[in-house]
Formats: C-alpha cells, structure tokens, sequence
C-alpha cells in the first residue's frame, strides 16, 4: 500500500500532539481568558438569524473589508482562510516544484518545514542557537538563500517557540537581499511591538500570516490571514479550496474586529503585563533561565531534564505546558503558554516545590 506514497511523505514524522488530562492547559498559546461571553451571545444570535442550507459568501468581502480597515491595507491584499495552518499550505502550494528550495531559521514552528517537504523541496535549516539568545542569523538565511535560490523563506516573529521578536532591520534585509519570497509569520504580532505592514509597499515578495486563534480567543474557529499585493493575493487565492471558512467562524471574526478595542486590547495588555511579571518570577527560581518573550508565552531551560519537570508539573498541579526539549537545539527547553494570572502563581509556585526553592 505504502509504494502509492510518495517518499517525501515516507520519510516524514506526522505533526502531533499527545493528549494529556490537565486542569491547567498552558501548552498551545491560546487565550487564557477566552472569546468574551457577550461577544458570544452576538455571534450566536447572528448565526442563528443565518441560512444554514446556503453556501457562506464565496469572496469573505465583508471579512477581508473588516480586515483591511483593521489592519490599514486594501481589501484586494487580504486572503482568508481555515487558520493560518491553511495560508502557509496554500504560500507553499502556489510556490514550491519538487526539488526547490526553502530556507528556515530554527527552531521554530514545525509545520513549515513539515509542509514544504509534503511539496518535495529541500529546506535548509539554519540554526538559531541559544546562546545567541536566538537571534535571527540574517548573514546566514541571505546567503543560503541566494545560494541555492531558494524559492521561498519563512520567518516567524515572535518566533514560536523561542519567543524572539526578530529585530525589523534583519527582516526587511532578506526580504531586500534574499530574492525568495518571504512569508513573514506574525501570528503572535498582537503581543509585540512590531509591525511588518510597512514592508508590503516596498517589497513585492512579502506575505504577512495573522491569525485569530491567540490573541482574538478563537483558536477553536479556525480563523487566520494573509496580507500580501494584490497581484500575489490573486494568485495564491487560486490554491485555496473554495469556502474556507463556515459562516460561524467568519461571525466569530467579524464580532471581533468590530469588538477589538474594547474586548480584546485590554486582554492582550492584561497578558503583556503577565508576561513581564512571569518572566523575573522564573528566573528567581533554582535551576532555570527564561528566556525574554515578545510572545504570549515564555521558553525556558532547565538544568535537570525537561521531562522530568514537564511530568511533575503536570502531576503535582494538572498544568499541561509544552515538551520542546526534541526540537532542534532545545534539549533541556520547555515552553510555557501564560495563562490567567492564578495560573502563572500557580505554575510559579509548583515549580518552586519541584525544584526545591519552596
Ligand atoms: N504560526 C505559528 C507561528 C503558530 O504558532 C501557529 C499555531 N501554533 C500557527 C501559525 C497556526 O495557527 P492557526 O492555524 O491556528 O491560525
């Protein structure tokens, strides 16, 4: 049966998540506070008043209209899709031929490298070390990319899973030097102090990813974006599946644009403000280092093995964080998703009594 499968995808490990049971789950980067109840109780009433026999709009124009004011660009510049999962699908299916060739800094999100050997390219890794603090290797990513003439580089910033915000000037470099198309993740961009919107009038090979499964609460609907020209937003639109998204998750979306303000600001400063409290709060304790986070969420580095304290912490308390410690460069790493505020003082405190400083 397996010689109908192509060898690219043999050789591959499936992406995947075990599943734990938890009280606390601090492992994918979600809104601890979650999608607001009375913003709730409009989209139900708005999806209740819709026709669900019907196809949802074919072109999302009310969406990527709501989008486009939202993030000050042109509705043509805008695509829609099933999260941001489905975007970097679609980048890599409009772009990639067997054999080309895509450059990723790592560690970082795994899908990228994950997707683009499903596309048959060689994807070269460059590494990111921690005692670099991670910093982007922008010499490295431009030269390989150039050398090989890669098609296509992924940047993630804030990086998942190492938190780092890249510095802007290294980003609008590759997308200057590299001559490969760059797809700039920004699905945590909400919690930084970053904007990469610029780029799109200076440069034609820029692809912008957002999503509404962080800091809009929605990771459940399934709702990401691409902002890019107009010219690249027609043609990648072409690989995309016809109705991405169902007309509850573009609801959903909608309520939440025209609720950011009042909704969702104060609860991407209440987790800002998290973070910065979390951070000194680990490093006071024994036998770690965090790292500094642009992101929702902190890694840090252990001196006794990661598992044993994943496994303790999850024991002791029912908090579920992540494993990083198999990815490139990360042995000893664990990733810390911030929860609501009790959770963080939940999770200092256990890990203060596991590692002996309680
Ligand atoms: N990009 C990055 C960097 C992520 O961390 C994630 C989620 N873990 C995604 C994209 C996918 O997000 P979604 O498909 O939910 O929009």
């Amino acid at each position: 049966m397996k010689r109908f499968i192509k060898p690219d995808i043999l050789a591959m490990q499936a992406y995947t998540l075990k599943p734990y049971t938890y009280r606390h789950k601090m492992n994918q980067n979600e809104n601890p506070f979650g999608y607001p109840e009375d913003l709730k109780a409009i989209v139900l009433e708005r999806v209740a008043q819709a026709d669900w026999a019907r196809y949802p709009s074919f072109t999302l124009d009310t969406l990527r209209e709501a989008l486009a004011a939202h993030n000050g660009v042109r509705r043509e510049m805008v695509l829609v899709g099933n999260g941001s999962n489905e975007l970097i699908y679609v980048t890599l299916a409009a772009t990639l031929r067997t054999g080309d060739h895509v450059v990723i800094p790592v560690p970082t999100f795994s899908v990228y490298g994950l997707l683009a050997r499903v596309f048959g390219a060689h994807v070269h890794e460059i590494p990111m070390p921690p005692e670099t603090n991670f910093a982007l290797p922008v010499d490295a990513v431009i030269e390989t990319a150039q050398r090989h003439q890669a098609r296509v580089v992924v940047l993630c910033t804030p990086n998942n899973p190492t938190g780092t915000a890249y510095a802007p000037a290294d980003v609008e470099r590759v997308a200057a030097e590299s001559g490969a198309l760059v797809l700039i993740d920004e699905a945590y961009r909400e919690f930084a102090d970053q904007d990469f919107t610029p780029l799109l009038e200076r440069y034609d090979n820029v692809v912008l990813l957002r999503t509404f499964s962080k800091a809009m609460a929605m990771g459940g609907l399934r709702v990401g974006y691409a902002i890019t020209n107009e010219a690249l937003a027609r043609e990648l639109h072409k690989a995309q599946l016809p109705y991405a998204l169902n007309l509850f998750s573009e609801t959903a979306a909608l309520v939440a644009i025209e609720h950011f303000e009042s909704h969702f600001r104060p609860l991407i400063e209440r987790l800002k403000a998290e973070r910065e409290r979390l951070i000194p709060a680990l490093n006071a304790l024994p036998g770690l280092h965090a790292y500094p986070s642009a992101a929702n969420f902190v890694l840090a580095r252990f001196d006794r093995p990661a598992r044993e304290i994943f496994e303790a912490l999850l024991n002791r308390a029912g908090i579920l964080i992540r494993d990083v410690s198999g990815y490139p460069l990360l042995a000893g790493h664990l990733r810390i998703s911030l929860g609501t505020p009790e959770e963080n003082d939940l999770l200092v405190q256990t890990l203060a009594e596991i590692l002996g400083a309680a």
